[in-house]
C-alpha cells in the first residue's frame, strides 16, 4: 500500500494510551505502593485491568471500519500497529510484576531475582489474525473492548504460574492461592482455594486459566525460612528395586576401572552402595542463601539425598571476614563441593577442599568432598586415579571423597591415616 496508514495509527494509539494511564489514579496509587514498598501481587492485576483498559480505549477511539481503508483492518495493519501495542501491554506488565515480585522476595530474604515471563505469541497471533480476516471491522470490534484486558490480565497469569515454578523448582515450599473476584461464576468458586504448587504444577491446570470477563485472582507465596526441598513421594518396593539395580549396574560399568589405590586411600563404594538409603531424607536450604547463584550446590544435594539420604543442609556463606563455612553439613558433618573444569585443576582445587575439611575437623569427626567432573573430558579412569593420588597427597584428615559425573556416581574413596 502506497499509502500506508499503519504509522499514524500507531502513533496515535500510544499517544492516547499514554494519556490515559497517565490520568489514571489507580496506577498512581500503585507506583507509589512500589516505591513504599508495600506493592502485593493483587496489584500487579489491578495494574494489567487498568493498562488493559487503556488500551482498550485507545484502540476504540482510532480503529474502527472508518478509520480503516475498506472497512477493514489489513494484515499489515494488524501487525504494525495491534502487535506492537500488545507486546508493549506485555512488556508493561513484566516491568511492572518484576519490581513487584522483587520487593516480595526481598521481604522475605528470599534471594532470587524474579523472571519475566514468556510472551503468549499465539495468542497475539490470534488477534491479528482474527482482525485480518473480517470482511469487514465492525464483525470484529467486540475485540478491542474485554479481550484486550483479559489478554492484559493473563500476562499476570503466566507471571505468577512461570515464577512460583521457579520458586519450587529452587526448593522452596510454594503455594498458589485463587481468589475468586465477588460473584465471578461458579467454576470461579469452585476453583478457589490454596494449593500446595506440586498439586496444580501440570500444565494448564484450571486455577490458572481465566474465562472472559474474570477478574479472579492467581497468587503465590514461598516459605521464606528453611526449607525442605521437595522430592519424589517415597518409592513403591518395585520402584526401589528398579532404582537400586541401576545404580548398580551404573555401578559396574565403572568397576571396571582400574585403580591404582596410594597409600591410606581405600575404594569404599561398595561399602556406601549397600548402604544406599535411595530419597530417605531431607535437603534444607538455610535462611540467607542465594537460590539463583547456588544451583549446582542445591542440585547435588538433591542428587547426594535420592542416592544417599540423610539430612543435607546447605549453608550460607558467612558474611564474617575470616570465617569460613562448609558448603554443606551432611548428617551434621561438614561436606565441600569441588566442580572440576580441568584436569590440571584437580590438585589445586582437592588441596583446597581438604584444607577446608580440615579446618572444620576442629570437632574431630572428619568431613565429606564430592567432586563433580561433568565438566572434564578426559577418560573416569585417568580422573579417578589422578584423585585418588591428590586425596592421598593432601588429606589431613578423615574424608569420605565422592566423585560424580552428571548423575552417576563413579567411585567414593576414604581416606583414613593408617598408623
Ligand atoms: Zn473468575
Amino acid at each position: 500500500m502506497s499509502n500506508d496508514i499503519s504509522p499514524t495509527l500507531l502513533r496515535v494509539i500510544i499517544k492516547d494510551f499514554k494519556r490515559y494511564c497517565n490520568s489514571s489514579r489507580r496506577l498512581l496509587d500503585i507506583m507509589k505502593k512500589i516505591e513504599k514498598g508495600t506493592a502485593t501481587q493483587s496489584d500487579m492485576y489491578d495494574y494489567a485491568a487498568k493498562i488493559g483498559e487503556c488500551l482498550s480505549k485507545a484502540y476504540k477511539k482510532h480503529l474502527t471500519s472508518k478509520t480503516l481503508p475498506n472497512g477493514r483492518m489489513y494484515w499489515n495493519i494488524a501487525k504494525s500497529v495491534v502487535g506492537p501495542t500488545l507486546t508493549n501491554n506485555y512488556t508493561l506488565v513484566n516491568n511492572t510484576a518484576i519490581q513487584i515480585q522483587k520487593l516480595i522476595n526481598e521481604s522475605n530474604n528470599i534471594g532470587i531475582n524474579p523472571l519475566k515471563s514468556t510472551l503468549n505469541t499465539d495468542r497475539v497471533d490470534g488477534f491479528m489474525n482474527k482482525m485480518a480476516n473480517a470482511d469487514n471491522f465492525d464483525d470484529v470490534a467486540y475485540l478491542l473492548n474485554e479481550p484486550i484486558v483479559n489478554f492484559t490480565l493473563s500476562v499476570v497469569d503466566d507471571f505468577i504460574r512461570e515464577n512460583a515454578k521457579f520458586h519450587y523448582d529452587s526448593g522452596l515450599k510454594t503455594q498458589i492461592i485463587r481468589i475468586s473476584a465477588h460473584k465471578c461464576c461458579k467454576w470461579c468458586s469452585k476453583l478457589a482455594g490454596t494449593y500446595d504448587y506440586e498439586q496444580v504444577s501440570n500444565k494448564g491446570n484450571d486455577v490458572f486459566r481465566r474465562h472472559e470477563n474474570c477478574r479472579c485472582t492467581v497468587l503465590f507465596k514461598s516459605d521464606k525460612y528453611m526449607q525442605n526441598v521437595h522430592s519424589k513421594k517415597e518409592y513403591s518396593k518395585d520402584e526401589l528395586k528398579e532404582l537400586v539395580k541401576t545404580h548398580q549396574l551404573n555401578y559396574k560399568k565403572s568397576t571396571k576401572i582400574k585403580t591404582h589405590l596410594p597409600k591410606n586411600v581405600e575404594d569404599i563404594t561398595s561399602y556406601y552402595l549397600n548402604e544406599l538409603k535411595l530419597g530417605k531424607g531431607n535437603v534444607i536450604i538455610e535462611k540467607g542463601v542465594d537460590i539463583k547463584s547456588h544451583q549446582d550446590e542445591i542440585n547435588t544435594a538433591k542428587w547426594l539425598k535420592e542416592k544417599f539420604g540423610g539430612e543435607i543442609k546447605i549453608l550460607a556463606e558467612q558474611t564474617i571476614e575470616g570465617a569460613v563455612t562448609p558448603d554443606f553439613l551432611w548428617n551434621g558433618i561438614p561436606l565441600e563441593l569441588k566442580t572440576m573444569n580441568s584436569i590440571k585443576s584437580i590438585d589445586k582445587r582437592l588441596r583446597k577442599a581438604c584444607k577446608q575439611v580440615a579446618y572444620y575437623n576442629s570437632n574431630k569427626i572428619g568431613g565429606y568432598i564430592i567432586i563433580d567432573v561433568t565438566n572434564l573430558k578426559e577418560d573416569d579412569e585417568i580422573i579417578i586415579n589422578e584423585i585418588a593420588k591428590r586425596l592421598s597427597d593432601r588429606a589431613k584428615c578423615p574424608i569420605d571423597l565422592i566423585i560424580k559425573r552428571r548423575n552417576n556416581l563413579l567411585k567414593v574413596f576414604s581416606y583414613r591415616k593408617k598408623v
